[in-house]
């Protein structure tokens, strides 16, 4: 992949379309304790050992009897008890009924449990009072949850706090994930402080890895954060370096524009082989993607809007796909109406930052304000991308825009 010199901005998808084709899953594999596994992305499908439930069990505290025996008497004596772990085991006489709780086992023979809430104890025995009782009414039948052999994940899953506990039920102490993609990252600016410092003329905090980090953990991935990076070539070089040694993909931020003091450019000709794109998108024009000799590249813009956008849109799907992720889906968009006007001009996407409401039923959007690529505040406000299309002008009070809601990275 060389410089990319061709005239004109590169429209988004095909930024995506450059970055996901090169890119293959890493194939490296752990077995992990279930209890860790959470975010990892499965290396092959999960199959159910068992049955779920592993026996017919009562969804409630009642009575379990033979609707056979209801049509002798509606008052059916006590017979026994089955609690949950320990079972009814002994004869059953017909015209009786067993005392049953949720989750214990359906003594043989049994076809309806009747719950507490409609029986009455009286002398002779347990009344049943409900009138119309259907067959196997209350029972939980043998693996109408999970059947033994069924594939309850698929490979290439990322495990969430919904899935942990359904492997759990199946008594899979183990599974089998992807290794981590590992991303090493630093930003790069003469002007940067660390927090903590005190800022002297000129200068402003560095935020940039701020945001940069936690799109990289959200999402499942290991961050290695190597810090600010002076605009000094050797310095540069040396960490791009480090850097390719410890990760699979080096992330950095600023430096890829046309900046005099932008020597990132330079160094990454000589390291590998870099795009350095105009992209049709605003923010985020100016990104660099590309091959080190042993990582892949992503060069954010250094203002911080377009640094966590270019993160969120362009890398987030290229690590999924690094991950293994099959499953991973770009945001959706959705029609809303606007009750701010947007400033536009034609020729680039705008994610433009908004917060969405619900009302009546339709969703209605508004702006965040200040929409500066340097103004990091309309993200903090914001709870969607007010995606408006590149040849799109001004949008009035009232017009239909697409927005996308923020994905769970972003909260
Ligand atoms: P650059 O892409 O390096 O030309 O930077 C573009 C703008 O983003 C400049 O105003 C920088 O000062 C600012 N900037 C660059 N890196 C950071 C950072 N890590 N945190 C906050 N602002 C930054
Ligand atoms: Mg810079």
């Amino acid at each position: 992949m060389g410089c990319c010199d061709a005239p004109g901005l590169m429209p988004i998808e095909d930024a995506l379309d450059k970055m996901l084709t090169p890119i293959k899953p890493i194939q490296s594999t752990l077995s992990l304790p279930l209890a860790e596994a959470l975010g990892f992305v499965l290396a092959e499908d999960v199959l159910s050992p068992i049955f779920v439930p592993p026996f017919d069990n009562s969804a409630m505290d009642g009575y379990a009897l033979r609707l056979a025996d209801l049509e002798n008497s509606k008052t059916l004596p006590l017979a026994g008890k089955s609690f949950a772990g320990q079972p009814f085991e002994g004869e059953w006489p017909v015209n009786t009924c067993i005392r049953i709780m949720t989750g214990a086992k359906i003594p043989h023979g049994c076809d309806a449990v009747i719950m507490q809430e409609n029986t009455a104890v009286t002398d002779a025995g347990i009344e049943i009072q409900q009138e119309s009782i259907s067959l196997n009414n209350n029972i939980r039948a043998t693996g109408n949850d999970i059947a033994q052999g069924d594939i309850v994940l698929q490979k290439g899953a990322r495990l969430t706090p919904r899935d942990i506990p359904m492997i759990a039920s199946l008594g899979i102490s183990h599974v089998s994930v992807v290794r981590k993609p590992k991303v090493a990252f630093f930003s790069t600016g003469d002007e940067l402080k660390k927090l903590g410092e005190t800022l002297e003329d000129g200068q402003i905090y560095d935020s940039n890895r701020y945001g940069i980090k936690p799109l990289i953990e959200a999402f499942g991935c290991e961050a290695i954060d190597l810090g600010i990076i002076p605009d000094c070539p050797a310095t540069l070089k040396e960490t791009f370096n480090q850097a390719q040694q410890l990760a699979d993909v080096v992330v950095t931020s600023g430096g890829v524009s046309v900046g005099e003091a932008d020597y990132t450019k330079d160094i990454l000709e000589e390291l590998g082989q870099i795009g350095f794109w105009k992209l049709a998108i605003k923010p985020g024009k100016p990104f660099a993607f590309g091959q080190l000799d042993d990582a892949w590249f992503c060069g954010l813009p250094g203002n911080p809007v377009s640094a966590v956008l270019t993160m969120y849109v362009l890398v987030q799907p290229m690590l999924a796909k690094l991950a293994g992720h099959s499953e991973w889906k770009a945001p959706e968009s959705i029609p809303a109406i606007t009750q701010s006007a947007f400033k536009k001009g034609p020729g680039r996407t705008d994610y433009q930052r908004g917060i969405y409401r619900i009302e009546n039923g339709q969703f209605v959007v508004e702006t965040t304000g200040n929409q500066s690529s340097g103004a990091f505040r309309s993200m903090s406000l914001a709870n969607c991308f007010v995606v408006i299309e590149k040849e799109r002008g001004n949008v009035a009070v009232g017009e239909t825009v697409q927005i996308q809601l923020f994905n769970s990275t972003l909260y």
